[in-house]
């Protein structure tokens, strides 16, 4: 057998794309300090600020880059709103969070951390299809909630919420709202202006781009603390020597992924299409996580009754096929994911459970060699196994 190598972790992160490496390279003499006043630092400057256009064009505010903050990922974007609260709901009093029980750890860590400090935080819980329930929400939404943070598309499982609807009411009730896009960015039309959204968290390796940098969107007038002080990057909200090279990728990768948006979302969805019948077709008593049509196009979650998804994990990887068991971050982690837990399929199935998400680079042949290996994988898994399929 050929050595082969199937990556469908997409959602972990992605590889670099040629041309955004290509870009970076031919920057990487461009040394000088963005900050500096000098010609050279002038320069790095405006490779920075033309990022910051095109990261701004990605979610649908061309016109408006200054509602831009560069960060260093997701996790930091995520934790600079919490952070954010944390003064706000000290000076007001007003201390409410409202997020799901889906969240990526970093908004779930986050939340806990304000629950700590006294603020009363609610975990929403999510349907079958990972859906947040519109009653709960609106019950749990009142005059003190200071924040509701619902994530865009949800890394496990792909599931896409409503954030225009659940953002009007949490405005009509006075709330600030947040929605980590991380999976959602550069995968589907993301519009902060139609979401109506007030902060918006990014991440620039889950779009081609390298790691280590991300972005905040903050709506005109939404309130800004610091989380990393310093000088007077970002107007002094978010310190720290420009990452020039990394936020130059990151421009490139957010200008390719909106010219390539709709190529994208046909092309991957076509592949799962593929991939999801195929493994309905040649494997008994599956079940497909997420919702039906509100999902991610490249994600597709999988339960194997009877399998242990490590055990899979460990069977594909050894076939050169790369996929994970829920997130790369709760990875390691014996507990079942929390995500396919609150849409309520136990814990048995729950470790049972593969994702697979597919990118730029997936084939029709990839989709067909998965397809070739995976039900041999899990008849063997299943033949050896106590747990009844
Ligand atoms: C990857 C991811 C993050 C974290 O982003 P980093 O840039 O890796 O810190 C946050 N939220 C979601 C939904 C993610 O998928």
């Amino acid at each position: 057998m050929p050595d082969k190598n199937v990556y469908l972790d997409y959602n972990a992160t992605t590889p670099l794309r040629p041309e955004v490496a290509e870009a970076m390279k031919l920057d990487l003499d461009v040394y000088a300090n963005a900050s500096s006043m000098h010609e050279a630092g002038r320069r790095a400057r405006a490779r920075v600020e033309e990022a910051r256009a095109q990261v701004a064009a990605l979610v649908g505010i061309h016109s408006d880059p200054e509602r831009i903050i560069f960060t260093s990922g997701g996790s930091e974007s995520n934790n600079t709103v919490f952070a954010i609260m944390f003064h706000l709901g000290r000076k007001s009093g007003r201390k409410g969070i409202v997020t799901t029980a889906i969240e990526h750890p970093c908004v779930l860590n986050a939340a806990l951390w304000l629950k700590e400090e006294g603020f009363p935080v609610t975990f929403l819980g999510v349907d079958e299809y990972g859906m947040v329930n519109m009653d709960e929400f609106r019950s749990a939404v009142g005059q003190d909630t200071l924040l509701v943070s619902v994530m865009a598309a949800n890394n496990e499982i792909g599931t896409i919420q409503d954030i225009a609807a659940m953002a009007e009411y949490a405005h009509a009730q006075g709330a600030y709202f947040h929605t980590d896009a991380t999976q959602a960015v550069g995968k589907i039309d993301v519009d902060v202006l139609a979401w109506k959204v007030d902060y918006l968290t990014m991440s620039c390796h889950k779009l081609y781009g390298p790691k280590g940098v991300g972005a905040l969107y903050l709506k005109k007038g939404a309130p800004l603390e610091p989380l990393i002080r310093g000088g007077h990057q970002e107007h002094g909200f978010r310190a720290g020597t420009y990452n020039n090279i990394g936020i130059l990728g990151f421009g490139i990768a957010a200008r390719l992924a909106r010219s390539e948006l709709v190529l994208y979302g046909t092309r991957m969805l076509q592949l799962r299409s593929k991939l999801r019948d195929g493994i309905i077709a040649t494997i008994p008593k599956v079940r497909v996580n997420g919702h039906p049509s509100n999902v991610l196009p490249n994600t597709l979650n999988v339960s194997f009754p009877g399998a242990e998804g490590e055990a899979i994990l460990l069977y594909l990887d050894l076939a050169g096929i790369r996929v994970s068991t829920g997130s790369a971050c709760a990875s390691g982690s014996l507990d079942p994911s929390h995500v396919l837990m609150a849409t309520g399929v136990g814990p048995e199935l729950a470790h049972g459970s593969i994702r697979f998400s597919l990118g730029r680079d997936t084939t029709e042949a990839d989709i067909d060699y998965v397809l070739d290996v995976l039900p041999k994988a899990i008849a063997r898994l299943r033949s050896m196994s106590t747990i009844e399929a």
